[in-house]
């Protein structure tokens, strides 16, 4: 591990054709069974061997093992009814069919603990595993029971407290929430998304971290961005309370981004994962262009507390785009490591 600039991803990385149909969210699986389940063990391996050879330093699974961020999190807890789904519109954007919470949600039993021990035993780099946030599992769901989406918040942060904890316990050393809905409900986020996420990371023993980003480049997140102006200042509403959170790592997109890059000194102290690669292009970063990203956040924060990062999730892009991607990311990464002396 270099003593600067760690690479890391957000977290999801395309899948095989022989796991899931291609370039899809939500894709169906190919297989079912032992056989599913073999082939889930077969890709993790592959994206640990090509994170490690592109030299991202602290790896994930990139969720090949699960079909959404949220909602397979959510269908492992009773509760919540997902076989008949309902559609709703999440991060005020798009439709989308998502489980119905019927009932007080618990969770029966370990929900990724088998998965994250047999990425801890397949590779000798530092492991992150992604959790979704609290705010962002009310938002992708139906609740037909709390019909309050604070309290269904916090009765989520503890069971992700419980599952984080038994994740820590196998040897995950950073445990990350995916919050992008921090980015919309930004009066919700000050007034209970916060508190739920600090209640999820609660007496966790790894390093914890929060993901807020601007979605997947998808098309309603690309309509979406181009209303927001020329400067996007969501996370200016939020970083001041997560600089004073318990939180240890938070994430900001800078690659082609409007987010200016002052508001990286919002964030006081805390590690940043500065999001140097654009996931809403096919195009691939040189190294020089990643390097130069750097470089622009360095501006703001000391190279010890950058941890250069994607800006979100890689799924939606083909398998060659994503390893061209994880490959300038680390090569720029090592760049500027190089001109540090690091
Ligand atoms: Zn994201």
């Amino acid at each position: 591990m270099p003593s600067v600039l760690p690479t890391t991803i957000s977290g999801s990385l395309p899948k095989p054709a022989w796991l899931a149909h291609r370039q899809q969210l939500w894709a169906p699986w190919t297989l079912e069974g032992e056989d599913l389940a073999e082939a889930k063990r077969d890709a993790v391996r592959v994206v640990l061997r090509q994170q490690e050879e592109a030299g991202i330093d602290i790896v994930t699974d990139g969720e090949q093992t699960r079909q959404h961020f949220v909602t397979t999190f959510i269908e492992g807890l009773d509760g919540v009814d997902f076989e008949s789904r309902a559609t709703v519109k999440i991060r005020q954007r798009y439709d989308a069919s998502v489980p119905r919470v019927v009932g007080p949600v618990s969770r029966p039993r370990p929900v990724y603990v088998e998965d994250a021990r047999f990425l801890v035993s397949e590779t000798a780099r530092p492991v992150k595993f992604q959790l979704p946030g609290p705010m962002t599992m009310a938002d992708t769901l139906a609740d037909e029971h709390y019909r309050d989406r604070a309290q269904l918040a916090m009765a989520f942060a503890d069971i992700l407290n419980t599952e984080a904890k038994e994740l820590a316990a196998v040897g995950v050393g950073v445990i990350q929430f995916d919050e992008p809905a921090f980015n919309v409900y930004l009066d919700d986020v000050n007034g209970w998304g916060i508190e739920a996420l600090e209640r999820a990371a609660a007496g966790l023993d790894c390093t914890t971290a929060v993901h807020i980003c601007y979605g997947y480049g998808i098309e309603a997140n690309i309509k979406w961005k181009e209303t927001l102006g020329s400067e996007w200042r969501q996370y200016e509403e939020t970083f001041p309370i997560l600089a004073a959170s318990t939180i240890d790592q938070v994430s900001l997109e800078m690659a082609h981004s409007h987010v200016p890059g002052e508001l990286l000194g919002l964030l006081g102290g805390k590690d940043v994962m500065v999001g140097v690669i654009d996931v809403a292009t096919d195009e691939i970063e040189t190294p020089e262009e990643v390097a130069a990203v750097i470089h622009r956040a360095m501006e703001y924060l000391p190279p010890e507390n950058i941890v250069p990062c994607t800006n979100c999730g890689l799924v939606p892009l083909s398998r060659e785009v994503a390893r061209g991607k994880l490959r300038a990311l680390g090569a720029g990464a090592a760049l500027v490591r190089t001109e540090l002396g690091a």
